[in-house]
């Protein structure tokens, strides 16, 4: 007999396998609370649970953690760790210790299908969507899962190319039952796909981040193909009038590269695109790769548009790179995979 795999199953999914056994919503949240409170990766470790509960859970279900299976730790203490799931599929995840913050950067995707040339992992292909449970998995199953009270969506993949697992995954991080994170600490990414947006805006409390590389439509589309069904101007718009609430935070992300994306032209699109709105800007710093022939803006260059953004009202902050070392920065993750990277 097949077992049913836990993780990834919100606790409705769990009462409705325990419910014709005859138990309710509260065996229900003790089984969650035990998979993704106490991560406890074997059931007959489970604890607080009816030992006739814990014999047949043991019967039919897997809380299917699975470890990665290979890990590099960067100078500055961020790990890349690698997973394997369903079919062979491989993804990475980055964990990003700091002094206030643990964060864990997750993949929704194995590689992506957006094609943006810039990105390692537009470059390795497409090989599948992660399930809800294959996501929390790079949550729970890694080594420092115990510290992290942060998670951002900015892996490989588009999350907005998968949504309909990475909204069930928010709900199992952020809910009382779950992981229960506040949504404030959990930030989703996408390079804009509007449909994909507007339902995520919609059925999620959680932060979300616009990748803009260019407030110059025609610059923003060699770069991010999808600018030219999702015109990132429109997002905007839909974020500016969107009733974000106090909690909820909107930001872009920009990655500095120099003379391509932090002119005085740059600059001064930017200001009038975000002007009188409350999105935040994060400056990122660009990672070369090999083969490569742009180069990241100077750090007086970002200290510079940062000035500039927050002197007209923006809100603006530089994101320190973290993990490049080790591929694990923005754009880099599947420049460790053993396929090949055209
Ligand atoms: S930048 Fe994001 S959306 Fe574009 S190819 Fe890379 S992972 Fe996909």
């Amino acid at each position: 007999m097949t077992k049913e795999i836990l993780c990834g199953k919100t606790v409705y999914d769990i009462h409705e396998m325990l419910r014709i056994h005859g138990y309710g919503v509260s065996h229900a949240t003790q089984v969650a609370n035990n998979l993704y409170k106490k991560r406890i990766p074997d059931i007959p470790l489970f604890r607080n649970i009816p030992g006739k509960l814990l014999r047949l859970l043991s019967s039919i279900a897997d809380t299917g953690f699975s470890p990665p299976s290979r890990s590099e730790v960067s100078g500055d203490k961020t790990v890349k760790y690698l997973f394997t799931g369903e079919g062979g599929k491989q993804f990475e995840t980055v964990y990003i210790p700091d002094k206030k913050r643990n964060t864990v950067c997750v993949s929704t995707q194995s590689g992506c299908r957006m094609g943006c040339p810039f990105c390692l992992t537009g470059r390795y292909g497409y090989h599948g969507d992660l399930s809800p449970g294959e996501i929390i998995n790079q949550i729970l199953s890694i080594p420092e899962a115990g510290r992290i009270n942060r998670v951002v969506f900015m892996g490989m993949g588009e999350p907005m190319d998968n949504l309909g697992n990475v909204l069930k995954a928010c709900r199992i991080i952020t809910s009382e039952w779950g992981m229960a994170l506040s949504p404030r600490d959990v930030t989703v990414s996408t390079v804009g796909i509007t449909t994909g947006i507007i339902e995520f805006l919609e059925e999620s409390d959680c932060n979300l981040t616009l990748s803009l590389y260019s407030p110059f439509a025609a610059e923003r589309s060699r770069i991010i193909p999808a600018e030219r069904k999702y015109p990132a101007r429109e997002i905007i718009e839909i974020l500016k009038h969107f009733p974000a609430g106090k909690k909820r935070r909107f930001s872009i992300a920009y990655v500095m590269i120099k003379d391509v994306s932090d002119t005085d032209s740059h600059l001064e699109e930017l200001k009038k695109l975000l002007n009188g709105s409350d999105i935040r800007v994060n400056l990122l710093p660009y990672h070369t790769f090999s083969g490569d022939s742009a180069n990241p803006s100077s750090e007086e260059r970002m200290l510079h548009f940062r000035h500039s953004l927050v002197l007209s009202g923006i809100s603006a902050s530089i994101r320190r790179s973290r993990g490049a070392d080790i591929g694990a920065a923005c754009g880099l993750l599947a420049s460790g995979l053993g396929r090949e990277i055209n």
